[in-house]
C-alpha cells in the first residue's frame, strides 16, 4: 500500500488530466492497435522513445500486422531490427507473431500472454492494459523513479529487479482501474519527461502535492540503487580493403549474441596475432561504447600488404564451402544488404568514404 496518498482518487485524476493534456503523440498511441502495441512495447524494451520512432514506422509498412510478420524469412526480420540492438527481441517478436496466428483469438490476461516467446512482466502487463483494458500495473525504470521520489523511499537496492518487486503492490494501489492503460501510460510519460534521471521539473508536475521528497527530500538523488560496476572490455579488429571489397567474419547462426550478423574481423576470434610495430599495420581509429555493464574499447587497425593476404588466407581456409567459412569478402556496395550491428554498419559506412 502507498499511505502517503491519503486520497487516490485525486492522484488518479491529476495524473489522467495531465497525461490526456501533455501526453506525446506517438504513433502506437494515435492509431493504435493490439498489434502495435504489441511491436511498440518490444522496441522500447532498453530502447529511447526517439530511437525506436523511425524502426517503428518502417517496421509498420513492411510488416503491417502478425500474420505478414509470422510469414517473413527471419533475415528480412533482423534487417528492419538492423541497428535497434538486443536482436533477440526481433527474433522474440517474430515467434510471438508465429505464436498468435495459430491461436483463435489473441490471449486476454497478462499469465496468458506470458506463456508466449519473448513475454514477462513487464510487456504482459503493458500489453493487456493498454491494448485490452486489462487492470495489470506496469513497473519499469520510469515507474520505480516517480514512485520513489513521491513516497520519498530511500531504501538502498541492491538492483533494479529488486526495486521493481518493492514498488509492485504500489503501483497496483495507484492504478486506475477504469483507464488502466492510460494509467500506466502517464505514470511512465511523468517519469520520461517530468521525473527525468538526472533532474526533476518538479514546478510542472501534475503530481507535486502529492510528492514527499519535493516537500522534504532530495528526488534527484532517488531512487537508490547500487549501480553494478562497468567492466572494461578491449577488442581488436582488422580492416582489410582489397578493392572495393572488405573482409568480414560472420557470428555464427548458434552464437548468444548477434547470430548471423557480419563485423569487422575480431584479431582474439581469428587468432590473429599481429606486431603494432609491422609496417603493415596501422592503427586505424578507436571506438568506445556501453553495452549493459560493459565498457567496451574497441581498436580498429588497417592491414596493408603484405600482410593483408596473410591474415585473409588465415580467416578464409573454407572458400570452396561457403556455408562453413566464417570470412566473407563483401562489396562495399552491397553493405546495406547484409546485417550489421549498429556500430559495425557506422564504422563500415566511414571506411566507404575513404576507399
Ligand atoms: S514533484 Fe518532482 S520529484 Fe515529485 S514526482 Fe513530480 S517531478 Fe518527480
Amino acid at each position: 500500500m502507498f499511505p502517503l496518498i491519503k486520497n487516490i482518487p485525486k492522484f488518479r485524476t491529476a495524473l489522467l488530466s495531465w497525461y490526456d493534456a501533455e501526453q506525446r503523440p506517438l504513433p502506437w498511441r494515435t492509431t493504435p492497435s493490439l498489434y502495435r502495441t504489441v511491436v511498440s512495447e518490444f522496441m522500447l524494451q532498453q530502447t529511447q522513445v526517439k530511437t525506436a520512432l523511425p524502426y517503428f514506422d518502417q517496421w509498420m509498412h513492411q510488416f503491417p500486422d502478425f500474420d505478414t510478420l509470422a510469414k517473413a524469412d527471419i533475415e528480412l526480420v533482423l534487417k528492419y531490427w538492423e541497428g535497434l540492438g538486443y536482436y533477440n527481441r526481433a527474433r522474440n517478436l517474430h515467434k510471438l507473431a508465429k505464436a498468435i496466428i495459430q491461436l483463435d483469438e489473441p490471449p486476454k490476461t497478462p499469465e496468458q500472454w506470458k506463456l508466449l516467446p519473448g513475454i514477462g512482466d513487464y510487456t504482459s502487463a503493458a500489453i493487456t492494459s493498454i491494448a485490452q483494458n486489462y487492470p495489470a500495473a506496469v513497473v519499469d525504470g520510469n515507474v520505480v523513479r516517480v514512485l520513489a521520489r513521491i513516497s520519498n523511499e530511500n531504501k538502498c537496492f541492491s538492483s533494479n529487479g529488486q526495486a521493481v518487486e518493492f514498488f509492485r503492490a504500489t503501483a497496483e494501489s495507484l492504478l486506475d482501474p477504469i483507464r488502466p492503460g492510460d494509467a500506466n501510460q502517464a505514470i511512465m510519460e511523468l517519469g520520461a519527461t517530468v521525473c527525468v534521471k538526472a533532474a526533476t521539473n518538479c514546478p510542472t508536475c501534475p503530481v507535486q502535492s502529492f510528492c514527499s521528497s519535493y516537500k522534504s527530500g532530495d528526488p534527484k538523488s532517488l531512487p537508490n540503487i547500487v549501480r553494478p560496476k562497468r567492466t572494461k572490455v578491449f577488442i581488436d579488429r582488422a580492416i582489410i580493403i582489397k578493392e572495393n571489397s572488405i573482409l568480414l567474419h560472420k557470428i555464427p547462426s548458434n552464437a548468444k549474441r548477434l547470430s548471423d550478423h557480419f563485423e569487422l574481423p575480431n584479431f582474439e576470434a581469428f587468432n590473429i596475432n599481429l606486431d603494432a610495430q609491422n609496417e603493415s599495420v596501422r592503427k586505424h581509429s578507436i571506438k568506445r561504447r556501453s553495452i549493459s555493464n560493459q565498457s567496451i574499447v574497441e581498436t580498429l587497425y588497417k592491414i596493408n600488404s603484405p600482410l593483408a593476404e596473410t591474415v585473409t588466407q588465415t580467416v578464409t581456409q573454407t572458400v570452396e564451402e561457403p556455408t562453413q567459412q566464417e570470412a566473407y569478402w563483401v562489396d562495399l556496395k552491397s553493405i546495406n544488404s547484409i546485417l550489421l550491428s549498429g556500430p559495425h554498419k557506422r564504422w563500415i559506412e566511414e571506411l566507404k568514404e575513404e576507399v
